[in-house]
C-alpha cells in the first residue's frame, strides 16, 4: 500500500464537496499525489427512515447526530486502511483553532479521517470512544469563533490548506516559502506577507513603490520586510 495521504471524508452531503475535484487538488488527486474519498453517512443509519440523528437527552433545542451510524462509517474506512495511524478530524466550533502550523503538522499525516457535523453537532461519546481506540488519534478542530451549519466548508478550508503543502501540488513550491503565517517572528507570533504588486506600474493613479522597480534585491527584501511587520502589526493591534 502506499503512503500517499488519504482522506476519507464523511458527511450527509456528499455533493458538497464536488470542489475537490477543481483546480490543484483535483490535479493533485489526478497526478495520485492524495486520494480522497466522500462517504455517505446514511448509508450506515440503522433504521428504516435513513435517519442519523435525535432529540438530545436532557432536552434542548434541535437534533444531535447519534453515534452509532458515525462508529460504523468511521470503523469501515479505518478497516480499509489497517496497520496506519487514524487521524479522525471532527469538525466542531468547540474544538481547537486551526491555523498554519497545524496545517503544517497535518500534512506529514497518512489517513485522515474528515467528521462533519450537522444539526446540533455529533454526540460527544464518538470523541471519546475513539481517543480510547488504538490506531486511532482524535482532533477537534473549529476554523473559527463563529457557527456554521455543517463541518463540510470546515473540511474543504483545512484540507485545501494541508494539500497545498504537500510536496509536489503546488507548481512553484518556493511560493509558500514566505507566506504570511508561516514565518514565526522572535515573539513567537508569526509574520504577514508584505503586500504584492504587478503590472501596470501606474493604476487608476496609484503607482508602484519605487523600490520594487528598483532592481536593487537588498533594498527590495528591506522594504518587504519592513511592510510585512508593519502589516502584521496593524492586524494585531486590531485584534486587542
Ligand atoms: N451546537 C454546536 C455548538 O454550539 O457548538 C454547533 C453545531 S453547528 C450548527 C453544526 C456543525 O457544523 C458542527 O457539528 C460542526 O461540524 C460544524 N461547524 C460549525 N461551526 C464550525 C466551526 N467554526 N468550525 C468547524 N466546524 C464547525
Amino acid at each position: 500500500m502506499s503512503n500517499k495521504p488519504t482522506f476519507d471524508l464523511i458527511t450527509i452531503f456528499p455533493e458538497y464537496m464536488a470542489p475537490l475535484n477543481l483546480s490543484l487538488i483535483g490535479k493533485a488527486q489526478e497526478k495520485g499525489l492524495v486520494e480522497i474519498a466522500v462517504h455517505d453517512l446514511r448509508q450506515h443509519a440503522t433504521n428504516v427512515h435513513h435517519s442519523v440523528d435525535d432529540t438530545p437527552y436532557g432536552g434542548g433545542a434541535g437534533m444531535v447526530m447519534m453515534p452509532e451510524p458515525w462508529g460504523k462509517a468511521i470503523d469501515q474506512v479505518a478497516a480499509q486502511r489497517p496497520g496506519t495511524i487514524h487521524d479522525l478530524i471532527i469538525l466542531t466550533p468547540a474544538g481547537r483553532r486551526f491555523n498554519q502550523s497545524i496545517a503544517q503538522e497535518m500534512s506529514s499525516y497518512e489517513h485522515m479521517i474528515f467528521a462533519c457535523g450537522r444539526y446540533e453537532g455529533i454526540d460527544i461519546r464518538v470523541t471519546e470512544h475513539y481517543q480510547n481506540t488504538p490506531g486511532f488519534r482524535v482532533h477537534e478542530l473549529s476554523i473559527g469563533d463563529y457557527v456554521l451549519n455543517g463541518g463540510e466548508v470546515a473540511t474543504l478550508a483545512i484540507m485545501e490548506s494541508i494539500i497545498r503543502l504537500i510536496p509536489g501540488v503546488l507548481g512553484n513550491p518556493e511560493s509558500i516559502v514566505e507566506e504570511s503565517h508561516s514565518i514565526t517572528t522572535a515573539d513567537g507570533g508569526v509574520l504577514l506577507e508584505y503586500p504584492s504588486y504587478t503590472k501596470p506600474a501606474e493604476w487608476r493613479g496609484l503607482p508602484v513603490p519605487e523600490v520594487l522597480l528598483s532592481g536593487n534585491h537588498a533594498l527590495i527584501e528591506k522594504w518587504r520586510a519592513e511592510q510585512a511587520s508593519a502589516r502584521t502589526q496593524k492586524v494585531q493591534n486590531h485584534l486587542k
